[in-house]
């Protein structure tokens, strides 16, 4: 990310008594990896602590998680994390985060039952896990800050939006919202508690700014129901429908209609048998007991008697619904008659997956299209009359977006400001950048504290540094050149031609001459090299790489990795 915030340059020395620091590591300029530090003299603690999920310009890598570089010199004082919800973006990045500091984590049931399942699989102490109900409270800081859980409504159950009641006034975090007045369960998002917030004088608001481009409010999520009534009406064959496994009130409505149109339902992806267990456990789904149908058992399932229930609604190449597509599920292909539906949006940047993906159902004989079918997915998120809502409920002092690309927070700002708060109370992060609140009615923006992000290939299961993924682009990009020198270590000398040996490298392939040209740069590079380079092995290879590099660009246009190699010659 390229910020033009000036540092800041005090950012190490622990907050003055009365100072409230507010420090978002994640989550302002970009999708994903939510995280918020607060802190003050006595209070250290963090609002969320999500991953991003990595682009096709990363390649190998699993997950992306914040840098907590700003923790660092005062990691001896962190109290505790408080989540909002269980989406990725929330708390993906948590058991990196443990393992560095295990602090108590504070959420609601379904949200830890989430974080449980992420903490056993790296071999962490659940004991660090501590429900709270809503509208309950946590006290942080030795008392300093209470925490409030408010309910919300939103694309998971118990999500909720946080208000810390600070020495500095009360602090509201919306979390991830929508205003569903029919959500399938029931419970309503928290307006009254809101309101009698605002009532009583709320300091700052953060808030979701993920739909604010979109005018008006987004459908409940009851809405979906007719839709996709209209697809079991519509499909002959197997039914199969892709959503995302925490989706738990999809899934309800979709287990519903199966159950009305005599389906039984096969469930496909590991973290959707995870999440529906969960939710079971936990009563916030309800199903028949013989509805579902085991995978080995599917196949004997008459086409038009099954619904597919499966992950890889983005097109994730180990999800159930990609298994499916390359006939991996035992018994189970698509074939003409069936019906794939997508009940979920493509995230930006998994459009082609995605697209790909549709290709291989029709491929396959499925239906992919849902013309003529209605609403099939609505958003989690509010749009436009819901985050003015939001606004006019809380009414706080300042305002600050959040959750969104830069963009959106600008478009929020400006929501604000058309809603009549004056722009020296609407404040634009971006990532990194501090916000003060002091005791005083004071605000400011003292700068930018360093931020990053660090990359985790899961199979090795470590952090991957910056230049690893930078090196893995250029060789999917442009190849790598090895150039290999001999050297007699009694003469100091070449003790034979150089060899150059390539991979994925566009010249070398079937051009020895061009190979030629390379050895002679190589050499001519050690031999030009003066005495002080020649007995430092470091110095001379990026002596050799800068030439080669150099001759490399100019002939190809291309900048392959290059790497030189410096033998000692057998006696
Ligand atoms: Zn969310
Ligand atoms: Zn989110």
């Amino acid at each position: 990310m390229i910020t033009t915030v000036p540092a800041f340059t005090e950012w190490n020395r622990p907050p003055e008594d009365g100072e409230l620091r507010l420090v978002p590591i994640g989550g302002l300029g970009e999708f994903g990896m939510n995280a918020l530090v607060v802190h003050s003299a006595r209070s250290l603690f963090l609002v969320d602590c999500g991953q991003l999920f990595p682009s096709d310009d990363q390649p190998g890598i699993d997950s992306i998680v914040p840098d907590f570089a700003y923790l660092e010199p005062f990691a001896d004082r962190l109290q505790a994390v408080l989540l909002t919800h269980g989406h990725e973006d929330h708390i993906g990045a948590l058991p990196y985060f443990l393992r560095r500091w295990p602090v108590p984590v504070y959420g609601t049931a379904f949200t830890l039952g989430l974080v449980a399942g992420k903490l056993r699989e790296h071999g962490l102490d659940l004991d660090l896990l501590h429900p709270v109900p809503d509208y309950g409270r946590v006290s942080v800081g030795e008392g300093e800050v209470a925490a409030e859980w408010i309910p919300v409504t939103h694309s998971i159950p118990d999500a909720c939006a946080l208000a810390l009641h600070t020495p500095q006034g009360v602090i509201v975090h919306s979390g991830d919202f929508k205003l569903d007045p029919e959500p399938l369960d029931g419970r309503t998002t928290g307006m009254e508690r809101l309101r009698a917030l605002g009532d009583a004088g709320v300091r700052l608001l953060l808030a979701d700014s993920t739909n604010v481009q979109r005018a008006g409010r987004s459908p409940s999520e009851a809405a979906c129901r007719e839709g996709l009534d209209a697809a079991f009406l519509a499909t002959q064959g197997r039914l199969v429908v892709a959503t995302f496994s925490s989706h738990i009130h999809r899934l309800q409505t979709l287990l519903d209609l199966a159950y009305e149109h005599g389906r039984e339902v096969l469930l496909l992806g590991r973290s959707l048998d995870r999440s529906v267990a969960l939710a079971r456990s936990l009563k916030r789904l309800a199903l028949p007991d013989d509805i579902l149908v085991d995978s080995k058992d599917a196949a004997k399932v008459a086409p038009a008697d099954l619904l597919v229930l499966c992950t890889g609604s983005q097109g994730e190449p180990l999800s159930g619904l990609a298994r499916l597509l390359r006939r991996e599920v035992k018994g189970l292909a698509l074939a003409p008659g069936d019906r794939l539906l997508l009940s979920a949006r493509a995230i930006p940047g998994n459009e082609v997956a995605i697209s790909r993906m549709l290709d291989e159902a029709e491929r396959q004989g499925a239906d992919t299209s849902t013309e003529g079918l209605g609403t099939v997915h609505v958003s989690g998120h509010g749009q436009r009359e819901e985050l003015a809502d939001l606004i006019r409920a809380v009414r706080p002092r300042q305002m600050v977006p959040v959750h969104g690309t830069y963009r959106n927070l600008r478009a929020h700002g400006a929501l604000a400001e058309s809603l009549g708060w004056p722009r020296e109370r609407i404040s634009l992060l971006d990532g990194g950048q501090c916000l003060r609140l002091f005791a005083d009615d004071r605000v400011d923006l003292p700068g930018a504290v360093p931020v990053g992000k660090c990359f985790v290939h899961e199979g090795v299961d470590h952090m991957v540094d910056a230049r690893v993924v930078q090196d893995r682009l250029i060789l999917q990009e442009d190849g790598v050149v090895f150039a290999t020198l001999l050297v007699d270590s009694a003469t100091g000398d070449l003790a034979a031609e150089p060899t150059i040996l390539s991979r994925g490298f566009v010249m070398l392939s079937d051009d020895e001459t061009y190979g030629e040209l390379l050895r002679g740069v190589a050499r001519q590079a050690f031999e030009a090299a003066p005495p002080d380079v020649r007995k430092d092995p470091e110095a001379l290879r990026e002596a050799i790489r800068q030439a080669l590099r150099r001759i490399i660009r100019k002939t190809t246009q291309t900048r392959p990795l290059v790497v030189p190699v410096l033998l000692d010659a057998p006696q």
